[in-house]
């Protein structure tokens, strides 16, 4: 099979263009996941409303004030 000129062209244009899309939707995709990931870790602490991050489930320590809060 031998390629023209113009399907030559059309694969150099569109080889590198459905490249670049793919690595964004996959980058975009990954960050969202770490976004919600993070979210469902972080607890607001009842008392000083101090925002943390905790793996732990059920009661977690405020770092700021020392209250106990729950993690669901
Ligand atoms: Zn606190």
């Amino acid at each position: 099979m031998r390629l023209t000129l113009t399907e030559l062209a059309v694969l150099a244009v569109c080889v590198p263009m459905i490249f670049v899309l793919v690595v964004t939707i996959i980058s975009r995709t990954s960050r969202v996941r770490a976004e919600t990931r993070a979210l469902s870790r972080r607890v607001i602490c009842r008392l000083c409303l101090h925002a943390f991050e905790a793996d732990e489930r059920g009661l977690v320590e405020c770092p700021r004030c020392g209250a106990r809060n729950e993690r669901k």
